[in-house]
């Protein structure tokens, strides 16, 4: 009874006369009503009550006839309300009982349930009585109840919503905002005072990707809604939000309101644009790349990372290789795959880490011009010039050339790779080296008749045989013999370079101590020279190496030759051999202080007939066939033959050669 409460559905009070009825005739209208529905007489007693009465109070009919209205009141408020009741009796009107009050009305078992009394005059049978409607109002107050405590988390919910950083506003089903966070307040730039009773895509200016009846629908059906929507702010700049919608529903499941929450991502979609357009022009970029390419005849392809994966390649790249090299795949697994073999030119296995793609896509090389020959997979060969230069690491490559859309790891390095198709080239080459072949071949029988009858007229001369030369016959016949050493030689090698290119040079190989051999050839070659000091040092009194001896003199003739020959303003040269103990090789190294040879050229200088400039200018006269022949040799042997150089200072040039895999304690020695 305390809490002081406003009754609201009552009517409003009444002066019209009291109604005029006689007890019969009400009696059927009285169990119509919903409500219970007690008729009392001027001194308070129950003369007439409706079915509801008994169903609401619990009382038959027959214990309540006679009874006072107190009676279905609280012990506690009858005295209060027999006093309101006779007062009522001097004015009555239609009115409702206890305005500001709870009212609470007692069932025959004593539970209390909360009331509402509305009063009516009436003249019942010409005598004033009132009619009580008393409606139970528990399930009333329970809503209320509802109600409040609903109303409360609405306002804590919107407290939160506040922290939130979207903007949400709710809005009722004709999307006249109800509620406007500080979020959006923030992004549109309306307050909620502003903001609230407006539609809400009005003042947005709200372009849907659908029509809004199509997501009212879905709405409808599925209480939810998301999608992108772009709106216009306060301030007319456009912003982009994703959306999304949730219904909100009352007790009988009518849409009542729409709560909206949108996420600014037009920073997002500005840079996903800008993204895209770059995007789309490096892919035209790259496409016109690829056109380019393509039209080349060439082969040219791009690998990346360190197992050289390929990242393009143009159309004259796959008859190269004789198959399809997929994009991404790294180089040796698509040899293995399709059974590619890679050799030199002289038709040796290469080791993969002397590819020219593999030396620049791992060890960043700039490789130019070197010879490979593709065997492809139906068995065919091709002779090429591999040039293989590492590119500068790529931020990212992407996709229509690469027919992908996976781009370079950042920070990869990567390679371009042309091969250049030396068929015709080599074939020119074969008939020269059979030309040469022949004419050598050719050269020796008269060679050989010139050489021997020139040693027979001074051999036979010295014997006194036959009659005395005069002093001038004696140096022509002498330089007659020297021109045809000279000439025997160059047809030798002429002849060495032919059986190398066939595969026809074969080694006698034989245990040889390396030392007595290397010490001849310096002493024969000491002859040679009036401008150099020769020396030969060594450690080791033997080293037994498993060589042809007479093809190892000769590449050792040649070094030493080479040093004193390049050093024309003399200098030492300075033959050293040792012993490689661990990788089982004896090294000789031959040093001189000559002219050197140009940076630029130390890549071909083991090419046939490769001369160095420096050596052409000094007016040096040579073959450039020496080398090639030595380095072939020393290959041939298991070993390996290289130099160092500086240009008008010094080289040196080293040779390793396997020792003997047996220690050769009685075996005899040749040298
Ligand atoms: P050549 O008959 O020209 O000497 P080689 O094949 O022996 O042929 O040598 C090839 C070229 O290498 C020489 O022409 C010369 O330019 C250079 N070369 C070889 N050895 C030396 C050296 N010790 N010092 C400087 N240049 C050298």
């Amino acid at each position: 009874m305390s809490n002081a409460r406003a009754s609201q559905n009552t009517s409003a009070s009444s002066l019209s006369a009291p109604l005029s009825i006689s007890s019969t005739t009400i009696l059927p209208f009285l169990d119509i009503s919903p409500d219970a529905l007690v008729i009392i007489n001027h001194a308070g007693t129950i003369v007439l009550m409706n079915r509801q009465t008994e169903a609401v109070f619990g009382y038959a009919r027959s214990e309540l006839l006679g009874q006072p209205l107190e009676l279905l009141l609280p012990e506690r408020f009858r005295e209060v309300h027999t006093r309101h009741r006779e007062r009522y009796f001097s004015t009555p009107r239609t009115r409702p009982m206890g305005i500001g009050l709870d009212l609470v009305g007692r069932r025959k078992d004593g539970a209390e349930f909360p009331v509402e009394i509305s009063l009516n005059p009436l003249l019942l049978d010409d005598a004033l009585h009132v009619i009580a409607a008393i409606r139970d109002m528990t399930a009333q107050r329970v809503a209320d109840r509802k109600r409040l405590q609903q109303g409360e988390q609405i306002r804590q919910q919107a407290e939160l919503i506040n922290l939130a950083h979207d903007a949400i506003f709710i809005r009722d089903p004709v999307s006249r905002v109800l509620f406007w966070n500080t979020g959006a307040e923030d992004l549109y730039g309306w307050t909620a005072q502003e903001a609230q009773g407006r539609i809400s895509y009005s003042l947005l200016q709200t372009r849907f990707p659908i029509s809004l009846a199509a997501i009212e629908a879905q709405i409808e059906r599925a209480g939810q809604w998301e999608g992108e929507l772009v709106q216009t702010c306060r301030n007319g700049s456009v912003v982009i939000v994703e959306s999304r919608w949730a219904g909100v529903r009352d007790e009988q499941g009518r849409l009542t309101a729409i709560m909206e929450v949108n996420r600014d991502i037009t920073r997002r979609r500005q840079l996903e644009q800008a993204a895209q357009s770059v995007q789309t022009e490096t892919a035209a970029r790259l496409a016109f790349l690829q056109q380019v390419l393509d039209a080349l005849p060439s082969s040219v392809y791009l690998v990346y990372g360190p197992d050289a994966r390929l990242l393009l390649a143009n159309r004259a790249a796959a008859s190269v290789w004789g198959a399809g090299w997929q994009v991404d795949q790294p180089m040796l697994e698509f040899l293995t795959t399709h059974g590619i073999g890679l050799f030199d030119a002289q038709g040796h296995p290469l080791s993969s880490e002397q590819y020219a793609t593999l030396r620049a896509a791992q060890r960043g090389e700039t490789v130019l011009q070197q010879q490979e020959l593709i065997r492809r997979p139906d068995g065919s060969s091709l002779p090429v010039l591999v040039s293989a230069v590492a590119l500068p690491a790529q931020r990212q490559w992407s996709g229509p050339l690469a027919e992908t859309e996976q781009q370079t790891p950042v920070g990869e390095a990567v390679a371009l790779v042309m091969h250049q198709d030396v068929t015709a080239l080599k074939e020119a080459e074969y008939l020269k080296d059979e030309f040469v072949g022949i004419v050598a071949h050719e050269l020796r029988t008269p060679l050989a008749a010139l050489k021997g009858f020139a040693d027979m007229l001074l051999v036979q001369t010295a014997r006194q045989r036959g009659s005395a030369l005069a002093e001038w016959q004696k140096e022509a016949l002498e330089e007659i013999e020297l021109a045809t050493n000279r000439l025997v030689r160059l047809t030798e090698d002429l002849l060495d370079v032919t059986r190398l290119q066939a595969g026809r040079l074969h080694l006698q190989r034989t245990p040889t101590n390396a030392i007595p051999l290397g010490q001849s050839v310096a002493a024969l070659q000491e002859q040679t020279t009036t401008r150099n000091r020769l020396e030969v040092r060594t450690t080791q009194p033997e080293l037994v190496a498993d060589i042809d001896p007479g093809r190892i003199e000769q590449v050792l003739t040649n070094l030493i030759g080479n040093a004193i020959k390049y050093s024309p303003q003399g200098g030492p040269v300075t033959i050293t051999i040792w012993e490689e103990t661990a990788a089982r090789l004896v090294g000789i190294s031959v040093q001189d202080r000559g002219l050197g040879i140009p940076k630029r050229q130390h890549g071909q200088i083991f090419g046939r007939f490769m001369r160095a400039d420096n050596a052409q200018a000094w007016g040096i006269s040579g073959t450039g066939l020496g080398l090639y022949i030595c380095r072939e040799l020393v290959e041939r042997h298991g070993g390996q033959l290289w130099f160092e150089s500086e240009e008008d200072a010094s080289s040196t040039f080293f040779v390793t050669l396997p020792l003997v895999s047996v220690p050769q304690a009685d075996h005899e020695v040749s040298s």
